[in-house]
């Protein structure tokens, strides 16, 4: 049965619980904190109300910031007394649909009466008051220092992460990571419309449970995520991060799909000082995995920053070396076996940068990569008219020059335009031209390649298949496609003249040159160094060579001095 409380003991129980108010007020958005004030401030009242004790469960519905919905029961206050039967109930929805409940349980043999009850409903409110706002402002916390989408953290709070361990003077014990996820694009060309969002969540999930508690995974944008992961534990990481499978929605159905993933890694020095000065190495390290090694991982050091610097330079450099032509073509004279004369030349990009020549494999990789390449291969053709133009115009022996495509123009349907509108600028005959492409595997590709070839030999133009050989260029090219050359590549060549080594070569160049002569095709063999390799390739019916056994590269005027 209720009680009364003395007028004394209802005002000292007001002030009490005002001063629980008062405290509630200054914590922020922290549970915990809230839990251990409502547990220490409120069991003074909840003996005067004869209350043992009071839980509060939550349920919330599931939103992006608790993706799996929220359920919990948490002892709100205990005092130690027995709870008896009768406990009552206080409810409140809350704003999102969710619920949260206090359930209060009488001391044993106690039932609550009016006084008591309104009292309950009265320190239902200021809980509920109190739990929303450290709810809400931890919701608010949690948005601005994690990824929207996700929930994981973002690159802020890893970096606050990073600023702990190194303030702790544990930062030296770490590796950072910046990770790229292959093929996520896949995902969203499978995905039905919100699927894609909905599997780069679930990724998220898996990722960031391969860290410990200690440890820490946040998404920086797209499918890029950083790391901050025990050293001890990188095996064990990246054994993870190989393989993560998550359920796709297609329009078809739940369908399970496994990525993988690229990561540049940094082994965190003990004398860090910037969290933010982890970024460029594990981006490089990121880029020179994905980009240059093709390999699943890269651990940074000097030498990548070296070689990532001296590629972006090559490409800040490009445009005004372009414009002020310190790219040059040189040629390398091309010899016809059956007669021992020059019968054409390749053209080669040097690029005459701060007094120095610079070799292609230098800068031809930096371009390559996200297509630049295509403009040095126009100014090389360029270049290239103008050389033949000359000899056309001062009566000189003429031979056929060929410049090299790069694949990328593949990707690009005007490129067949772009190179007949350089051409018909001239006016030398087209069959002093050769085009130098290198096989492809994309099927998108392998159809833009048929109709390139198909235009440039109907122009009257030559074609030749480069590097054949070297899993860039194989035999399938020469099933569908109809091309004038075949250019054996060097790796073939090199060991010609070794016994034992070379007797797999010599057996596959003679029957490819069988095979090119029943397809109608020339056969020319590419970096030819020794008297040896060239009375082997004269023996097996070779039409051509070329290679620094006659002659490197060299620049247009001294080709044209000796052999024009
Ligand atoms: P590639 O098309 O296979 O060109 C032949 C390369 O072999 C040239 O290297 C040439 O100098 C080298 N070479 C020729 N004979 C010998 C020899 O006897 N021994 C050895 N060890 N090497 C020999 P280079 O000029 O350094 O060019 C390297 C690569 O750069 C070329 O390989 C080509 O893939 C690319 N490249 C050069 N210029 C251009 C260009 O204008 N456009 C495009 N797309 N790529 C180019
Ligand atoms: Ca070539
Ligand atoms: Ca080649």
């Amino acid at each position: 049965m209720g009680y009364e409380l003395s007028i004394e003991e209802k005002l000292q129980l007001e002030e009490e619980l005002n001063t629980i108010n008062i405290r509630l007020a200054t914590i922020d958005g922290d549970y915990d904190d809230f839990f251990e004030i409502a547990q220490r401030c409120l069991v003074p009242v909840f003996k005067k109300l004869k209350i043992a004790k009071a839980t509060i469960s939550m349920k919330a519905p599931k939103t992006v910031l608790a993706p799996e919905g929220l359920f919990g029961s948490e002892i709100l206050c205990d005092t130690g007394d027995l709870p008896g039967p009768n406990e009552h109930e206080e409810a409140h929805d809350t704003k999102e649909g969710g619920v949260s409940i206090v359930t209060y349980f009488p001391k044993v043999g106690y039932e609550f009466g009016d006084y008591e009850l309104d009292k309950l409903k009265y320190i239902s409110d200021l809980v509920y008051a109190w739990g929303g706002r450290i709810r809400v402002r931890g919701l608010l916390d949690k948005s601005l220092s994690s990824d929207g989408m996700t929930g994981l953290p973002n690159l802020k709070t890893v970096l606050g992460f990073v600023n702990m361990l190194i303030r702790r003077g544990r930062v030296g014990y770490y590796n950072a990571y910046y990770i790229n996820v292959r093929n996520f694009q896949y995902v969203n060309k499978i995905s039905t419309r919100m699927g894609g969002d909905k599997a780069m969540t679930m990724y998220a999930g898996r990722l960031s449970s391969l860290a410990d508690r200690d440890e820490m995974i946040g998404r920086i944008g797209g499918d890029n995520f950083i790391a901050i992961i025990k050293r001890v534990e990188n095996d064990a990481f990246l054994e993870g991060l190989k393989a993560i499978t998550i359920d796709v929605e297609t329009p078809s159905g739940l369908r399970s799909v496994t990525l993988s993933a690229v990561a540049g890694i940094y082994e965190l020095p003990r004398e860090l000082i910037e969290p933010e000065s982890i970024m460029m190495p594990i981006s490089m390290a990121n880029s020179m995995a994905k980009q240059v090694l093709h390999r699943d991982y890269v651990y940074y050091n000097e030498e990548i920053a070296q070689n990532v610097i001296g590629s972006q330079r090559v490409l800040i450099d490009f445009e005004s070396s372009l414009a002020k032509h310190e790219f040059e073509a040189f040629l390398q004279p091309k010899i016809d076996l059956t007669t021992g004369e020059v019968c054409g030349a390749e053209a080669l990009a040097r690029w005459n940068h701060e007094g120095e020549v610079i070799p292609p494999d230098v800068f031809i990789p930096p371009l390559e990569r996200d297509g630049t390449i295509c403009r040095l291969d126009f100014e090389i053709l360029r270049q290239t008219c103008d050389i033949l133009q000359n000899w056309v115009d001062n009566g000189q022996k003429t031979v056929k020059v060929s410049v090299n495509l790069s694949r990328w123009h593949l990707e690009e349907p005007r490129t067949f335009d772009h190179i007949l509108s350089i051409v018909s600028e001239y006016n030398f005959g087209h069959e002093l031209l050769e085009f130098e492409l290198t096989e492809t595997v994309d099927s998108k590709e392998y159809d833009s390649m048929t109709r390139l070839l198909q235009n440039l030999r109907n122009e009257g133009f030559t074609t030749s298949i480069d590097d054949f050989g070297t899993g860039y260029s194989s035999i399938t090219m020469l099933k569908d496609f109809k091309l004038d050359v075949l250019k054996l590549d060097r790796s073939f060549i090199m060991k010609i003249g070794t016994p034992t080594e070379g007797s797999k070569d010599r057996v596959l160049i003679s029957n490819i040159i069988s095979l090119a002569k029943q397809l109608d095709m020339k056969v020319l063999a590419e970096g030819v160094e020794t008297m040896d390799q060239l009375e082997y390739l004269k023996m097996v019916g070779c039409d051509m060579v070329q290679g620094f056994y006659y002659s490197e590269p060299l620049r247009a005027t001294e080709f044209s001095e000796k052999y024009a």
